[in-house]
């Protein structure tokens, strides 16, 4: 049997953002930061699992480094943020949480009863999504947009226990 390196066709789940995990390198240089395998495997992990908690992001990040601390994994996220590499969200009742930056501005559904997120495209595409009549003294930069929603499998719940009182 012979291996067939660099086969463009395997599916990856790393794939669904347009960074592919060989241009992490590049990523890594572009921004001005060593393209060390801490910092690919916090990237990967990230693109593997969105929108996870420096925990679970701890948690996949071991299966490539099993060794690796949560102060490491800290330190390298905030690099990556720094870098606009990876986008912190601050999603309320939540702790933060971490996806690929995009540059896309896009925004995050919530599910209010099992915390459930969901990518949702930005309506104006760019920040700031909302623009007031008056704003005296401020540049407006940012409207941070979160919408709270109830996903399909709550609503079946709810739907359910209701039917029976
Ligand atoms: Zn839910
Ligand atoms: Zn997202
Ligand atoms: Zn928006």
């Amino acid at each position: 049997m012979k291996a067939t390196p660099g086969a463009g066709n395997q599916p990856s789940a790393f794939m669904h953002e347009e960074q592919a995990p060989s241009d992490w390198r590049t990523a890594l240089r572009n921004a001005g930061l060593r393209a060390t395998k801490q910092r690919l495997a916090v990237l990967e992990a990230i693109g593997r699992q969105p929108h996870g908690t420096v925990e679970e992001i701890l948690d996949e990040v071991r299966s490539d480094l099993p060794t690796i601390t949560i102060q490491s994994v800290y330190v390298v996220i905030s690099s990556l943020v720094s870098a606009a590499l990876v986008r912190k969200l601050e999603l309320p009742g939540s702790p933060a949480r971490y996806e690929l930056e995009g540059h896309d501005n896009h925004h995050h559904a919530v599910c209010r009863y099992c915390g459930r997120i969901e990518d949702i495209a930005c309506v104006t595409g760019k920040a700031p999504c909302l623009h007031p009549e008056a704003h005296p003294g401020m540049t407006i930069e940012i409207a941070e947009v979160v919408y709270s929603a109830v996903c399909h499998e709550c609503a079946l719940v709810r739907q359910e226990e209701g039917a029976h009182h």
